[in-house]
């Protein structure tokens, strides 16, 4: 199968308790290849566009405030089927209900700072992808567009 695209962002949680690198490996080692990736810190107007679809959800201003709160870590990933593989491999947004050995059971604090996140759809990680990096940047060209 065609090697696809998706996002995920290591949250400002999972930053902050020091398990970039853990989350990062496990990732790799669930057949993931890394082609882009920044540190940046979100303003609350690229965090509440970013999540755009969630504007009206109880839980959205609360969701932009920790998505804010600090450094987090967006990464192109690369395989087959990616954005599906993604969500198996993070699991359930609470990870109380995560299955064993996922990313969220295994590192996330709660349903809110919940260590990662994963594009729901490949339509979404068209757009999360081209959210945060150019195409020049997926390619490898960095500095050199
Ligand atoms: P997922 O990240 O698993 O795709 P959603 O798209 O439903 O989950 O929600 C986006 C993010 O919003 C979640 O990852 C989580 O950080 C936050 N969130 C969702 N539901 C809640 C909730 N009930 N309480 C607090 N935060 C929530």
């Amino acid at each position: 199968m065609a090697a696809t695209l998706t996002l995920g962002i290591i949250k400002p949680d999972a930053i902050a308790s020091g398990k970039t690198g853990v989350i990062v490996a496990h990732l790799q080692q669930a057949g993931f290849v890394p082609r882009a990736a920044r540190m940046v810190r979100l303003s609350r107007a690229e965090a509440g566009a970013f999540y755009a679809v969630h504007r009206g959800r109880p839980f959205y201003a609360d969701l932009v405030e920790f998505m804010t709160s600090g450094p987090c870590l967006p990464v192109a990933l690369e395989r087959d089927d990616a954005v599906a593989h993604l969500r198996t491999v993070i699991g359930a947004t609470d990870p109380a209900e995560a299955a064993p050995g996922t990313v969220r059971k295994l590192f996330a604090e709660s349903k809110g700072k919940n260590a990662i996140h994963a594009s729901d759809s490949v339509e979404n990680a068209a757009r999360e992808v081209a959210f945060f990096f150019t195409e020049g940047e997926l390619a490898g060209l960095w500095g050199r567009e």
